[in-house]
């Protein structure tokens, strides 16, 4: 059964609800092989064997909001904040476009004053100039009005990552404080899609109580916004969070069984939407070390390394586990690029790499 719904998918025929939560409930070593090879030949045939690089520049952790399962969550008394400045930012960025990564991701918790909104306005102008916008530039900062959205579009950005998180109405409500609200962020999305960003959001995977179905919805509900990009990564508790103290830290088996969700959540959404970029999550490694590289060869086309600078890495742990702490942005570019090309891939340096499923929809 599970070959008939791979090449139906090979077909580009429609997957069924049903037949995605088959393909996703997947543990036979053989199937799962199947699924990862199919993810990866329609991955090849619309989008190559190419990975693109973000610079991920980690700018902030104070954040306005109580999210029960990140680490940096506002009433976390445990963290020490920092803010960097403009010029720290813009250093970053610089760094990136001559590190030829093509494109950077500016993030952080989430801030909606203006002194915060302006200096984001400031600075995207600034990386914006001074690599005469060949430098993409994502942002990643929350929940705005669309005329904040609309502020940094005209600076520069051009693409926006904000994840729903999970589709689930009362899983959402189990994760969140009363105040955050999934029509919120839906209307965020759609906000972002009006001033012309391209819009990538996800979810999370192994939240506690989340069911295939759940998973199989999400994916569903990417294809029906159509989506330009992905952001998934699996869910990994954060020991000074509500979510984080309900369970011990993951056992080996249960880091395995979170990183062959992640897998399959990346191969499934390859599979059913195709010609969309798909990012293989930070979390991936942080449950198994070439995790961002197996995620490629499941049909993710997309790293964001991180640029941020080693003494404030530490401080930004949305989850237990975050990898490379300890190293520097250089480490990261050298590592990471031989890694890929071991798996036979090529990095797209210096070049944006927009989504081809964005690229497809304005022509239309
Ligand atoms: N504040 C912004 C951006 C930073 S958080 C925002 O929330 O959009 C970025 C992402 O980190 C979140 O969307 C969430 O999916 C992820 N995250 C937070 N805590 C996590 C955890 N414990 N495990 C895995 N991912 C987590
Ligand atoms: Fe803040 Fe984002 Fe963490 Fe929620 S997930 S607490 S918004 S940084």
């Amino acid at each position: 059964m599970v070959l008939n719904i791979l090449d139906k998918a090979k077909r580009k025929e429609e997957l069924s609800i049903e037949e995605i939560v088959e393909l996703l409930s997947i543990t036979d070593a053989d199937e799962l092989n199947a699924l990862y090879d199919t993810a990866y030949f329609i991955k090849e045939s619309y989008v190559g064997k190419v990975a693109y690089f973000r610079g991920l520049i980690e700018c902030s952790n104070l954040c306005i909001k109580d999210c029960y399962y990140c680490g940096i969550r506002r009433s976390n008394k445990n963290v020490e904040r920092f803010q960097m400045d403009e010029e720290e930012i813009f250093k970053e960025a610089l760094w990136a476009y001559e590190a030829e990564y093509g494109s950077c991701v500016i993030q952080s918790g989430e801030r909606q004053d203006e002194a915060y909104i302006s200096m984001i306005e400031r600075v995207v102008k600034r990386i914006s100039e001074a690599t005469k916008g060949e430098l993409g530039i994502t942002l990643s900062l929350g929940e705005q009005t669309e005329e904040v959205y609309k502020r940094w579009r005209d600076a520069g950005a051009h693409r926006y990552l904000l994840r729903i998180e999970t589709t689930n109405p009362k899983l959402f409500a189990k994760i969140h404080p009363e105040d955050h609200s999934m029509e919120v962020r839906k209307e965020c999305l759609a906000a972002l899609r009006r001033t012309g960003y391209q819009v990538g959001t996800g979810v999370m995977m192994g939240l506690p109580g989340q069911t295939m179905e759940d998973l199989a919805k999400d994916i569903l509900f990417l294809k029906d916004i159509d989506i330009d990009m992905v952001g998934m990564g699996p869910y990994i508790p954060h020991s000074d969070t509500p979510m984080g103290l309900e369970v011990p830290a993951y056992t080996d088996k249960q880091k395995k069984q979170a990183l062959t969700l992640g897998l399959k959540m990346i191969a499934v959404t390859r599979i059913v939407l195709r010609d969309i970029n798909i990012a293989a999550a930070t979390a991936l490694q942080a449950l198994e070390y070439t995790g961002r590289e197996q995620g490629l060869k499941c049909g993710a086309n997309v790293i964001m390394p991180n640029l941020t600078v080693t003494e404030l890495r530490p401080k930004y742990q949305l989850y237990n586990d975050k990898p490379c702490i300890d190293e520097n942005s250089a480490m990261c570019r050298g590592c990471l690029s031989g890694r890929i090309k071991g798996i036979g891939e090529e990095v797209g340096f210096n070049e944006r790499g927009d989504s081809q499923h964005y690229q497809n929809r304005i022509k239309d």
